[in-house]
């Protein structure tokens, strides 16, 4: 598959958006599939099981989720977040009565081995076992698919989940923490990041600035974003 350019979204102070206009690689839910599911574009096919769909509450939903990329559970299930870290987030959307949701991963076949230190901002780590997280490279083999997938969903709003996925579609080298909590705007679609469930896993604590609460505020600006507040 060709790769993509990186487009240019817009970060912090929102300027009127530009529209979506993604050089798409698939137009269809149905080509996405089998394209998917054929793709050697990049060496994370070698090592997969199979593929990693999307996994949504409706395919057109309000919220696109975004995660880094899929794990153990998630390469031999074949849909994405169906792991602990899936089950958690699951809860947390439920919690706030986010109920339209579609999510997915930055790339699509589960990067194999272990490499990523125990950080907030990576979902991998020595002690998970799960996997580590997608180079650069790797993106941006899966971007077209990406790109086709926010096309083929239509989102009012997208949550990115870890610096992996914030920084790939905000396109930004900007420290994940000074992401954190604000809005951004990647063309039309407001944009939030916040830490990725996998690393909430590992912070049971609920107090106030903890991760857990951390990822609560967000889903709460995003559910009111939604409902039509606007801050
Ligand atoms: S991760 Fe994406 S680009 Fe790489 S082989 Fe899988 S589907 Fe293709």
């Amino acid at each position: 598959m060709a790769q993509h350019r990186f487009s240019s979204p817009l970060i912090g102070d929102r300027p009127a958006p530009v529209k979506f206009k993604p050089k798409l690689v698939c137009h269809s839910w149905a080509e996405l599939e089998t394209q998917t599911n054929n793709c050697r574009a990049c060496g994370l096919h070698e090592d997969r099981i199979q593929v990693v769909a999307g996994r949504y509450s409706h395919k057109q939903a309000e919220l696109l989720i975004i995660g880094e990329g899929p794990g153990q559970v998630e390469d031999k299930e074949g849909l994405a977040f169906v792991g602990d870290s899936g089950k958690l987030l699951d809860i947390m959307l439920d919690s706030v009565g986010l109920e339209s949701w579609y999510i997915t991963n930055v790339v699509r076949c589960r990067p194999p081995e272990n490499r990523t230190l125990d950080s907030p901002f990576n979902a991998g780590s020595p002690r998970n076992g799960l996997s580590r997280n997608p180079t650069k490279t790797e993106c941006q083999s899966c971007w077209g698919f990406l790109q086709s997938e926010i096309a083929l969903v239509k989102p009012k709003a997208i949550l990115c989940l870890g610096k992996v996925a914030a920084r790939t579609i905000l396109n930004t080298p900007t420290k994940f923490e000074k992401l954190l909590r604000i809005q951004h705007q990647y063309f039309e679609y407001p944009v939030w990041a916040t830490y990725h469930p996998a690393y909430l896993l590992r912070q049971p604590q609920l107090s106030e600035h903890s991760p857990k609460w951390q990822v609560w505020q967000t889903l709460c600006q995003i559910k009111l974003y939604l409902e039509g507040c606007r801050l």
